[in-house]
């Protein structure tokens, strides 16, 4: 099995909703949504190294993910007990982030280095960001937004033949792995 195969049989036992393949020819890096970032509606503009401006340059960011040949799109779907959930998503949230970490290990043991992965939101390894007083101290851990890389996660679900959204009561959070 090649880097992608192993992943994705990892990825459908890990029990992720969707584990589907990306054309990376597909996509687009917007800099508008990096100036919609800057508006700062989610509160994490400016505080870590994985959000604008901190993550870097788009053209730096682009380079590096066109660099790789494939990637696969997964997607967890939780429901909630109401919209109004807030408990719900933070739990949902925080079991994505474990297992998207919980992937990344997996992946460097089997094939250490020859992936990279992003996901949608903001880091939230430490406690208390380093930005920007010191250079962050998990950085083979810590990974661009999909966001701050100028990657509209809607568009890419979109690219990828997969929902965005599940319906009412339902959040769903989404991780892009490339090798
Ligand atoms: S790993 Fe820690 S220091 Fe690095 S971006 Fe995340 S929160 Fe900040």
């Amino acid at each position: 099995m090649n880097s992608k195969e192993i992943f994705k049989q990892k990825a459908n036992e890990a029990g992720y909703t969707q584990v589907v393949d990306v054309d990376l020819s597909k996509l687009n890096f917007e800099p508008s949504l990096l100036a919609m970032c800057a508006q700062n509606a989610c509160g994490y503009y400016g505080t870590n190294w994985t959000c604008p401006p901190g993550s870097g340059e788009l053209e730096d960011l682009k380079k590096k993910i066109l660099s790789y040949k494939e990637g696969v799109l997964v997607q967890k779907m939780y429901t909630l007990e109401d919209s109004f959930d807030f408990e719900g998503m933070m739990a949902g949230s925080a079991d994505f982030n474990t297992l998207f970490y919980d992937m990344m290990d997996y992946l460097s043991g089997e094939i250490g280095d020859k992936f990279y992965s992003l996901k949608a939101g903001s880091c939230d390894l430490c406690e208390q960001c380093t930005y920007p007083d010191a250079p962050c101290i998990i950085p083979d851990k810590a990974r661009p937004s999909i966001e701050a890389c100028g990657i509209n996660v809607s568009a890419l679900c979109d690219i990828a033949g997969i929902p965005y959204i599940y319906g009412a009561n339902t959040v769903a959070y989404d991780a892009l792995f490339l090798f």
